[in-house]
């Protein structure tokens, strides 16, 4: 028997006052439908033709409970076949800037990953570069990353061969403040593999500088500018920014600056701004691990990521998209690597006891209780509309509340306050329902 999806949420559609909107959190997917449609979904007097296309976007279904089941074993299919290996490398906790929010503070300094270590990195990935593997990509970040560039070189070239001799292919990714971003080194890197390159703007130039000026305390917003204007087209850059309460209503003249100076929505792959997030007492995590897989639910939040991102997308730019977001802490072809050789699952847990899953020397232990594989397997998230968008939510926003992992990071009160904005956003602005 047909029935809607347990993962569709219905919001009334701004086209026309006739119709609705349905949003599978499921697959990401949008459909206008009739009242009259979706009394027929009901009543499952469907036409065969609505009944194909709806069921090809996950709003029908034909066993509830056989969708329930299918999306709590997400991750254990998705384990299962995963054709790519994904390591990121925290090549040094070192930095040329001094960001006022960076809570690396005294512990930053002469932190760097050595050539031995990077050997057993090597061999680690060999390790675990299993036969059905097609994909090895490596996401190199710091503090900053290209304070290490020759290990950047020596570990691409490596990594590269090797992936050729297994018919497999290799690139990497650079989390980088921008300011040693230089077109020959973009070059150089790109023949190695570089694919992408993520770096921060915190808003227009007077803010920027204030928020992340060089160690020495001078400006850098017109050189990262300016590395830009030099590499976009060799590598696709994404922009991210960190604000907060008081700094976001000035970002979008940071879309302003960055037209004005050429850098035009075709020579940018993606723009997201994101909260600066507190930090713990004692931290040590690299300043810029965000991998825009984080929110939150603060009602100022709401509205500043609703206001930032309209602003992104008016002007053309592009921005993530409303839909499932995978925590890597569940993938289990996915790795962080620390300078010092010792592996977590996620970057923000870097240096903090009891999130070791092992070291490149004694590989990997058993991490399912630590990291609370699969706390989101219950009857209420089970039942809950937002599961394939949330799976628990980030582990690591709990633990900057409770100082442990022990609860959900809920988001239900986030999304419902958001995602019909979010969805809406992005039908407005080009991606539009069937
Ligand atoms: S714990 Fe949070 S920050 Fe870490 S990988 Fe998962 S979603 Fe991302
Ligand atoms: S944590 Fe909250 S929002 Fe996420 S699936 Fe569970 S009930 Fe839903």
């Amino acid at each position: 028997m047909i029935q809607l999806s347990r993962y569709v949420k219905v919001y009334p559609s701004e086209q026309s006052s006739e119709q609705q909107l349905l949003f599978s959190t499921k697959k990401a997917s949008k459909a206008l439908v009739s009242p009259e449609t979706l009394q027929s979904i009901k009543q499952d007097i469907l036409s065969p033709e609505d009944e194909t296309l709806l069921s090809r976007l996950g709003m029908i279904v034909e066993d509830r409970e056989e969708e329930k089941r299918e999306v709590l074993s997400l991750f254990d299919r998705m384990n299962g076949t995963n054709p790519e290996l994904n390591i990121t490398v925290v090549l040094n906790l070192d930095c040329n800037f001094a960001c006022i929010y960076c809570y690396e503070g005294s512990m930053k300094g002469s932190l760097y990953m050595t050539e031995e270590t990077a050997d057993r990195l090597i061999e680690f990935i060999k390790g675990h570069f299993q036969d059905h593997k097609k994909s090895l990509v490596v996401d190199f970040y710091g503090g900053e990353p290209l304070l290490s560039l020759g290990l950047i070189k020596s570990i691409s070239r490596r990594l590269k061969s090797y992936a050729k001799s297994r018919g497999a292919s290799y690139r990497f990714t650079l989390v980088t403040n921008g300011s040693l971003f230089k077109r020959k080194v973009a070059r150089e890197l790109k023949r190695l593999g570089l694919t992408n390159v993520q770096i921060t703007l915190d808003g227009p130039a007077e803010n920027h500088n204030k928020y992340r000026p060089f160690k020495s305390g001078a400006e850098s917003f017109d050189i990262l500018i300016k590395n830009i204007q030099e590499t976009w087209d060799l590598v696709k850059i994404g922009i991210g920014g960190n604000f907060d309460e008081k700094s976001y209503k000035e970002f979008f003249q940071l879309l302003d600056d960055l037209e004005w100076a050429g850098l035009t929505p075709d020579k940018i792959s993606s723009i997201k701004f994101a909260p600066i997030v507190n930090r713990p007492e004692g931290d040590i995590s690299p300043v810029d691990y965000m991998a825009g897989c984080m929110s939150s639910s603060e009602p100022w939040l709401i509205e500043a990521e609703a206001f930032l991102r309209g602003e992104i997308l008016r002007r053309g730019f592009n921005t993530p998209k409303a839909g499932p977001v995978y925590c890597a802490v569940e993938n289990t072809s996915c790795y962080v690597v620390n300078y010092d050789g010792v592996i977590y699952k996620c970057p923000g847990f870097i240096g903090k006891e009891g999130f070791e899953v092992g070291d490149l020397r004694t590989g990997i232990r058993d991490y399912r209780v630590s990291y609370k594989l699969g706390a989101w397997k219950n009857g209420h998230c089970a039942d809950c509309e937002y599961l394939p968008m949330c799976f628990g939510g980030c582990r690591y926003m709990t633990y900057i509340k409770d100082g442990n992992i022990n609860a959900l990071d809920c988001k239900k009160d986030y999304f419902d306050a958001s995602l019909e904005t979010l969805v809406k956003q992005d039908i407005k602005y080009g991606s539009h329902p069937m």
